[in-house]
């Protein structure tokens, strides 16, 4: 390969430590069935539902590269948090049985009236299931800070843990969304139908944020559009900057203009954790026309914003449209109840 267009440009990303837990690539699959449905754009899938790691999901990436990061400095437990039916703690949790650590995680009832499966079903369950321990914390409070207190209260006792963000989301969490970037990179230079758009929910910032870096390192320029599962557009977009900037300089990129940050806040429904009727629509859609299932905190929301902006002629007829399915299926019978409801 001789042109420029054709030589891949690959960070370097083997400065970093980190521990293999994901199954990769993740598979990019047609949506043939909801394309036709919509009567849009060309619909693809990248299954990073199917990453591995305790059913699987957008936190595996981001774990390759905490958990080497733990392992490094010689840490005998991962402490995070999360709300109650995060699937970030479930694979935090995973993780540290994987490399022979404990976790300990701090919940946040964030999401208030749910019913009793919320707090015992769904991720709870498989967090039980990993021995994590853990404990609540009402809603509202600064979870990062309250994490760092219990951080210092173990190292007191003469623990060494390792502090992982909500979500996963800091600079070295991000970097394996960064390195995803350029496996996407890598399979629209082999496809003949490369995508131009990429779709995906977002949380606390980590995977488009990393997403973003990871492009801006492979001089990429593929548009990047997050639809919001919690926070109001300009807020988001913020904190998705900040991230990218943080993420791409260890990437040896040192600008990224704000202007390249696309979020879509307008299938966030009541707030964080409360399926809206687009969310359900999405998730049922998607079920029956796809046999693929989604999660009503954020690949719903990520799926709903794609559906809502192909029905609003946002995509031309001619895009590749290619959707991160991020996971969270496991919290699907936390939901019964309120999804049950919704469907009758
Ligand atoms: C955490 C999570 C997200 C959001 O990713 P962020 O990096 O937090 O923005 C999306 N989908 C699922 C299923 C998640 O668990």
């Amino acid at each position: 390969m001789t042109s420029e267009q054709d030589q891949a440009t690959i960070p370097d990303f083997s400065q970093f430590a980190t521990v293999p837990l994901c199954h990769r690539p993740t598979p990019i699959e047609p949506m043939t069935r909801l394309s036709e449905h919509l009567g849009g754009p060309n619909l693809y899938i990248k299954r990073d539902d199917c990453t591995g790691l305790a059913s699987g999901g957008n936190k595996t990436r981001k774990l390759e590269f905490l958990l080497g990061e733990a392992l490094a400095e010689n840490a005998d437990m991962l402490v995070t948090q999360g709300a109650v039916q995060s699937n970030h703690v479930r694979q935090t949790a995973a993780a540290a049985c994987h490399a022979g650590l404990k976790c300990h995680a701090l919940l946040e009832r964030r999401v208030d009236g749910q019913p009793p499966e919320y707090e015992q079903s769904g991720n709870v369950l498989l967090d039980k299931l990993f021995g994590a321990t853990y404990e609540y914390r009402p809603s509202g409070l600064d979870m990062n800070a309250e994490a760092q207190t219990v951080c210092d209260q173990l190292k007191a006792q003469g623990h060494k843990p390792y502090f992982i963000p909500g979500g996963g989301s800091n600079s070295t969490g991000a970097l394996g969304y960064a390195l995803c970037a350029a496996e996407i990179q890598e399979q629209n230079r082999h496809s003949d139908t490369p995508a131009n758009w990429l779709v995906m929910g977002t949380g606390s910032t980590g995977t488009q944020a990393g997403l973003l870096a990871g492009f801006a390192a492979c001089r990429s320029n593929l548009p990047v559009l997050g639809v919001s599962v919690r926070q109001p557009r300009e807020k988001q977009i913020a904190a998705v900057h900040a991230l990218t900037v943080a993420t791409a300089r260890r990437l040896g990129v040192q600008k990224f203009d704000v202007n390249q940050v696309i979020v879509d806040d307008e299938y966030v429904g009541e707030g964080y954790g409360m399926p809206a009727a687009s969310t359900v629509e999405a998730i049922s859609l998607t079920a029956r026309l796809e046999g693929i299932l989604l999660d009503p905190v954020y690949s719903g929301k990520g799926m709903a914003g794609l559906i809502g902006n192909v029905r609003k002629g946002f995509f031309k007829p001619s895009d590749n449209v290619l959707f991160l399915h991020t996971g969270g299926s496991a919290a699907l019978f936390a939901y019964e109840s309120v999804l049950l409801k919704a469907m009758s």
